[in-house]
């Protein structure tokens, strides 16, 4: 009796592992698979290459990312952060930068 072949990324796991989980788990792969957007040139070209590592094959961009996805929540929230703490780094530098002349005028205007 001639079965169709079943298709799709949960396709030789058979019944094994759950429906719950196999739904979760071809939500997920589907996403993997797409091409994304790449944010260096706007082509629809970003593929994984490993874990967290995505490829633009129209600009060769390379970059990290989450690991099934090249953008995640989390780290947008950590690239904030970090932004803000260079920010006040850069902010501290210029602070230092100008005490240091105002300094040596102290010291002219002694009486
Ligand atoms: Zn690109």
């Amino acid at each position: 009796m001639p079965k169709t072949k079943k298709v799709g990324p949960t396709r030789g796991l058979g019944t094994r592992y759950g429906s719950t989980v196999r739904k979760r788990y071809v939500k997920v792969v589907t996403e993997l698979k797409k091409p994304h957007r790449c944010s260096q040139c706007g082509f629809v070209r970003v593929r994984r290459v490993s874990v967290g590592v995505w490829k633009c094959s129209k600009c060769e961009f390379t970059f990290a990312g989450g690991a099934y996805t090249p953008v995640t929540k989390l780290g947008t929230v950590a690239k904030r952060a970090a932004k803000s703490a260079q920010a006040a780094i850069d902010e501290r530098q210029m602070t230092t930068a100008e005490a240091t002349p105002a300094e040596s005028a102290n010291e002219e205007s002694n009486d």
